[in-house]
């Protein structure tokens, strides 16, 4: 056996196969994988093959949609047939909002080439005549989805691997991956030893045993799933055509197939799914399927059969009781494990054969390019921290299942095994109405009820009931004074005598040259795609301090892990528990803290985008003159335990000038007013000219990581670009995803999206490409299945010379 490798991948399911594939069509062919039995043996082989459009992301639209263009073709390159059986797609809807739902996806994947409509139930009826259609409104329409026979996709990738030069050890269990002082790591398997650069973990439902090995806590649990296959079902023998998957959620919470002329139906539980191999999956379980518990699903299968009176009176053939891999929000884990240098996660992974064609893809390029051409932040295993332990893992992959029979909705409140991480203001905003969401397992405030609204989430992809309340939080904002817990930021103190240099070496933007200045600036990878924002304060001659959006935490710290030159003299540390952060803006902000401090705030002492320490109410703290709301406004940042009188003595101080609470629903609609780029605009799918913020890079200041690729992205013509738009929009605004049109064609996608309630307008962020992104243009956006009017604007939709923030006094 090879002793030696460019890549390793442990587990030979549709995963581990599609990226072998796939690093090999992009050129790495020194790559092996390693199964410990045969190829398709874990999860895969009794999937029930189906790859749908349902998709609530673009990104992940994007990786369904290359699965549902390369499985029809692959056979002709590979030899193996998949069994590909593009019949199509019916998905039903009972309400608006799932209906709303459907819309949302027909915009998005519209966008991306395929076929897809709404239709009524006399059209359903006709396409499919055997279902009782008993309340349902319409449904989603698809013709160039399907399935495929699960292991034939799998063998396929693997041919198709091995013909580029890959090689595939079967029978062969790796045992342990231990890392090498000079970077590369040791796969022992039970045939010898294969030192790699590179090793991935593709192990499916053992991906966290096999992560345990190098210190891993991969948030990682195993469901099972039941579908039954029935006899052949007359009714089925003489179709001319055969019928598209059904999905339908409301009824029985599950899905059906053809299978030849039987019935293949699939149920998601809707109460307390099971779980499995919780203290790990036994090594030699092998294409293993469990004892049926039909008390799980049987109420739910009677509804379906109910629903198709054509299986009354046709037997059970077999039933597939299998377990599946599963992450806390339902995502992949897909990219770099944290802390590890070259060690990639490919697991996690609940809809395999849908999303492993793509998944393959992206993850090869990232790997080989150092990112992928789609944004990879909703899968990149470091959105986990410490914070997702056991306990929280578990509740959350219960959660995740029982949503399969839940509408997406934007914003959607995973409330189950909730809070994990709160800052010391909890108690006070909660108690003051606040409704939170979870960044980063912290509880950040989205939104305060008031007025006797109930302190509950409600959604929908229309404005729905909070509209009012964000507009008020964005009025006391503009109109006084607003406050909001943002403790959860990504906090790093950087010091040391070289600490100045490395960093100019990391951000695109010069590092302030003077103690209390501050820049807002970016990483970039070697192709000058961004890889977080950072807000750089200089603290003092060698003492820095960065905060970022709180899911950057692990990604920035590996980032300067891997970065930091062993002669340079740089400490890194995190502080983002350690210190508490509050942001008051607004035009009476300065006037309410002079209230409580006796440090200077005037302009001249305290100017726009500086940084003062100073003391509130008796605490010494660090005081930022920056405001993501547009307005004047400090960010206050203090070590946890101050927070809470700080914040008390700012509301007491702030009551008679009308000072209120805001949360992150108000602080998205402000951001939007005033063209600030967020996560959703900065991502590693672009460079800064891109993104349009390139007056955040100091090209001319040296080396710094990415800026070859920046200089040639500013002087080449640009693939697309960002633009701010205000969209004429009804009662449904931009989320993210939506399809731009220009004259006719598609041209583009809605980054993010939202009301502006300072202008009273509809906004959004999309990237469209460069011949129709000039300011003035006018496109159209699909919202909701309705083509919108949208125009491209030139500037900040609101306060565009920025002299709110700068105001003296
Ligand atoms: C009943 C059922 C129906 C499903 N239907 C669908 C569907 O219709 N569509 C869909 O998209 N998904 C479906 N799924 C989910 C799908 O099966 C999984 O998402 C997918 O198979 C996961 O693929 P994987 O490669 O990550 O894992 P696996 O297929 O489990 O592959 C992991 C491999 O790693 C190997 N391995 C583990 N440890 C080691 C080691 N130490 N050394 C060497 N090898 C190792 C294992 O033997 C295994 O072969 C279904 C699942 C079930 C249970």
């Amino acid at each position: 056996m090879r002793t030696t490798a460019q890549v390793v991948i442990v587990g030979g399911g549709i995963m581990g196969a599609s990226l072998l594939y796939h690093l090999a069509k992009e050129g790495w062919t020194d790559c092996v994988l390693v199964e410990k039995a045969t190829l398709t043996s874990g999860s895969t082989w009794h999937a029930a093959g189906l790859i749908a459009h349902l998709s609530s992301s673009l990104s992940l639209a994007k990786i369904t949609s290359y699965g549902v263009n390369l499985l029809p073709k692959i056979e002709a390159e590979t030899g193996q047939s998949v069994s590909w059986h593009g019949c199509g797609g019916l998905y039903l809807a009972y309400t608006e909002d799932e209906l709303d739902w459907l819309k949302y996806i027909v915009s998005v994947c519209r966008g991306l080439g395929h076929p897809m409509e709404i239709i009524g139930p006399d059209e359903i009826r006709k396409i499919f005549p055997f279902y009782d259609l008993d309340g349902v409104i319409a449904a989603l329409y698809t013709t160039d989805d399907g399935h495929v026979d699960p292991a034939g996709a799998c063998l396929s990738f693997a041919a198709g691997a091995r013909k580029l030069g890959a090689e595939i050890i079967q029978n062969n269990r790796v045992t342990n991956i231990k890392p090498l002082p000079i970077g590369e790591w040791r796969v022992v398997t039970e045939l010898g030893d294969i030192v790699c650069q590179h090793v991935v973990n593709a192990g499916g439902t053992y991906a966290r045993q096999i992560g345990q090995w190098t210190g891993l806590d991969l948030p990682i649990i195993n469901t099972t799933h039941h579908y039954i296959v029935t006899e052949t079902v007359p009714e089925l023998l003489n179709l001319e055509k055969e019928l598209p998957v059904l999905r339908d959620i409301g009824a029985f919470s599950g899905y059906f197939r053809m299978e030849q002329k039987s019935g293949l139906i699939g149920i998601y539980e809707k109460e307390n799914p099971n779980t499995i191999w919780d203290d790990g999956a036994p090594w030699e379980a092998e294409h293993e399927l469990f004892e049926p518990q039909l008390e799980r699903i049987g109420s739910w299968l009677e509804i379906a059969m109910e629903r198709m009176p054509i299986f009354a009176n046709v037997g059970i053939r077999r039933i597939f009781h299998g377990a599946i891999p599963d992450t806390p929000d339902g995502n992949m884990l897909l990219g770099p494990a944290p802390g590890l240098r070259n060690y990639w996660c490919c697991c996690g992974t609940q809809m395999g054969i849908g999303w492993g064609p793509g998944a393959g893809k992206y993850l090869a390029q990232w790997m080989i390019h150092g990112a992928a051409e789609i944004s990879m932040r909703e899968f990149d295993p470091r959105r986990y921290g410490a914070f997702a332990d056991r306990g929280y893992v578990h509740s959350k992959v219960k959660e995740d299942y029982v949503l399969h029979r839940v509408v997406p909705f934007p914003g959607l409140n995973r409330l189950v095994g909730r809070p994990v991480k709160t800052s010391s203001l909890y108690e006070p905003l909660k108690a003051a109405g606040a409704i939170f969401e979870e960044v980063y397992g912290w509880e950040q405030p989205r939104w305060f009820a008031r007025d006797g609204m109930a302190q509950k989430d409600v959604y929908g992809y229309r404005r729905p009931d909070w509209f009012d309340t964000v507009a008020a939080e964005c009025r006391a904002v503009q109109e006084r004074a607003g406050v909001m817990d943002i403790s959860a930021f990504g906090k790093v103190e950087i010091q040391g005598r070289d600490a100045e240099s490395f960093l100019n070496r990391m951000i695109a933007n010069r590092v302030p040259r003077k103690a209390g200045g501050i820049v807002l600036s970016h990483l970039l990878n070697a192709m000058g795609t961004i890889e977080a924002e950072v807000v750089v304060t200089r603290l003092g001659a060698e003492r820095f301090y960065a905060t970022f959006a709180a899911f950057f935490e692990h990604r920035v710290l590996d980032w300067f892990a891997a970065h930091l030159g062993a002669a340079e003299k740089v400490e890194v540390r995190s502080v983002s528990e350690a210190r508490g952060c509050l942001s008051i803006a607004g035009p009476k902000s300065r006037d309410i803290l002079r209230r409580i401090t006796n440090s200077p705030l005037d302009n001249a002492n305290f100017p726009w985008l500086s940084h003062r320490d100073i003391e509130v109410a008796g605490h010494p703290l660090r005081a930022l003159r920056i405001s993501y709301a547009g307005e004047l406004g400090w960010e206050i940042h203090a070590p946890m335990k101050s927070m809470p009188e700080i914040y008390d003595a700012i509301m007491t101080a702030g009551q008679s000038l009308g000072i209120e609470n805001f949360g992150s629903f108000a602080l998205n609609s402000m951001r939007l007013e005033k063209a600030f780029h967020a996560s959703s605009e900065l991502t590693n799918e672009v460079t800064l000219p891109e993104a349009d913020v390139m007056r955040f890079a100091k090209l001319d200041k040296g080396e710094f990581v990415g800026r070859e690729a920046t200089l040639e992205s500013a002087k080449s013509p640009l693939k697309w670009k960002c633009v701010g738009l205000v969209v004429d929009a009804q009662d449904a605004d931009c989320w993210g995803g939506e399809t731009i049109y220009w004259n006719g064609s598609v041209v583009g996608f809605v980054s993010s999206g939202g009301y502006g309630h300072r202008v009273k307008k509809s906004l959004a962020f999309a990237y469209v490409n460069s011949e129709s992104s000039e300011a003035g243009t006018e496109l159209q956006v699909d919202i909701l299945g309705e083509r919108r009017a949208a125009r491209i604007l030139n500037g900040p939709a609101y306060d565009p010379s920025n002299a709110r923030p700068r105001a003296d006094g």
